[in-house]
This record gives structure tokens, C-alpha cells and sequence, in this order.
């Protein structure tokens, strides 16, 4: 990956080490090859430049959605709370400007698509088959689940679904993402890889 870009990645706010990151630049790459990306939970841009620098190198683009309010383990008072991205005016979070502030750091402004709203009801009106669907929003069961069977059916024969804060162990983390995971695979997609929390599936051809 572009050195500038990785240096911009790293110094985005947000919680995936570089491993997973290259890990998601690559499967956008793999992808990359047989149509657009998506993925659900931009936050402040970090993933967005790895997948985005895959988009770019393949003449492609990715779409990021997300509200821009922070997941519920994103709020005041839990694990993932950050008080910079909270709006002054509204005491709300706002992490859009942060994430503009990052794809235009990157250069990425003709590449990254920011789609803002909720992921449920834009993927039952979204028409464009995907070659990668990368699932980080929220980590509820029921709203991870939600994306999943949202998202999903849009994946191409052949397109990658990822994952991630995939955790097989409780003790490791939340345990969403991981029945999400095995969901998948009793579902039509075929394991591929593992790089920390982060897993790549492949959708049967
Ligand atoms: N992928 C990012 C981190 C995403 S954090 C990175 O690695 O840098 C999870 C994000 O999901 C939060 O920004 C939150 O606002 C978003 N989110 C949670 N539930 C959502 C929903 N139902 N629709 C859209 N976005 C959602
Ligand atoms: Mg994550």
C-alpha cells in the first residue's frame, strides 16, 4: 500500500492495527477486480483509506455508510467513548467532519463515497451488486445481524464479505460479530483468511 496513505491510516482515529488493515487493503485489491466496495461503519476514516487505496489502485470506489452518531459502544460512558468527536453544540456525536477531514488528507475525495444514514434501511433500497461488503458497525447482536442479512445478498458470486472485532473467544470481545461470522459460513460463504479480528469470506461463484 502507498506509504502516504499508510501514514494517513495510522493517524486516524479508530481501533484496527496496521496487520488488519493491510489485511483489508488486500481484499479490496482481491476484490477490487470485479466491481465496487462497500462498507458499514466508516467513523473517522481509518478502514475507508485501506479499502479506498485498494479502490483507487483497481479504478473502482468505495461506498461508506454510516449516521455519523457512534454505535452504542461509542457513547458517553462506554469502552469506546472518545469526547473529541462529541458536537459542542448538540452534545451529540458527529464523527462526519473528522471523517471528510480524513478522506481529503488522503486524496480520496474522488474514490470514497460517503453514504450518511442507517445501514438497514439503504441496503434494502441499494441496487449495485458489490465485490466486497466489509461489516463494522455496530456490534449489537441484533444490529450486526441486521447488516449481515442486509448487506449480504449484495455481495457478488465471487466478492469478499469481512468482518470485523471477530472474537471466537467471550473473553476476547463481543460476541456479535463472531455469530455473524459463523452465520456466513453456514450460509454461502466460503472462509479465506483470519488477520487478528478480521476475517474474509468468499461468496461461491
Ligand atoms: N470501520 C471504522 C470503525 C467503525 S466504528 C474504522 O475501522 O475506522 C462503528 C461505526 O458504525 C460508528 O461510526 C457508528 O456510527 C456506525 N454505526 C453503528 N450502527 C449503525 C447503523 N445502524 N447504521 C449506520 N452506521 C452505524
Ligand atoms: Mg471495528
Amino acid at each position: 500500500m502507498d506509504s502516504d496513505l499508510l501514514e494517513v491510516a495510522r493517524a486516524t482515529k479508530g481501533f484496527m492495527p496496521d496487520d488488519e488493515g493491510l489485511a483489508l487493503h488486500a481484499a479490496g485489491l482481491d476484490a477490487g477486480r470485479i466491481g465496487p466496495l462497500l462498507e458499514v461503519g466508516s467513523y473517522c476514516g481509518k478502514s475507508a483509506v485501506y479499502l479506498g487505496a485498494a479502490a483507487r489502485e483497481r479504478g473502482t470506489v468505495l461506498f461508506t455508510v454510516d449516521h455519523h452518531r457512534g454505535s452504542e459502544e461509542n457513547q458517553e460512558g462506554w469502552e469506546h467513548h472518545d469526547r473529541e468527536v462529541v458536537d459542542p453544540v448538540t452534545g451529540r456525536m458527529d464523527t462526519l467532519p473528522f471523517f471528510r477531514r480524513t478522506i481529503e488528507r488522503a486524496g480520496l475525495e474522488d474514490v470514497v463515497v460517503a453514504v450518511v444514514g442507517y445501514s438497514v434501511p439503504i441496503a434494502r433500497v441499494w441496487r449495485t451488486p458489490l465485490a466486497l461488503v466489509f461489516i463494522d458497525g455496530g456490534h449489537a447482536e441484533d444490529v450486526a445481524m441486521n447488516d449481515y442479512e442486509g448487506w449480504a445478498p449484495h455481495v457478488l458470486p465471487g466478492g469478499l464479505l469481512v468482518l470485523h472485532d471477530v472474537f471466537d473467544d467471550p473473553a476476547a470481545g463481543g460476541q456479535a460479530p463472531f455469530h455473524v461470522w459463523q452465520r456466513a459460513a453456514a450460509g454461502g460463504f466460503q472462509p479465506v483468511s483470519t488477520t487478528g479480528s478480521l476475517r474474509v469470506l468468499r461468496r461461491a461463484r
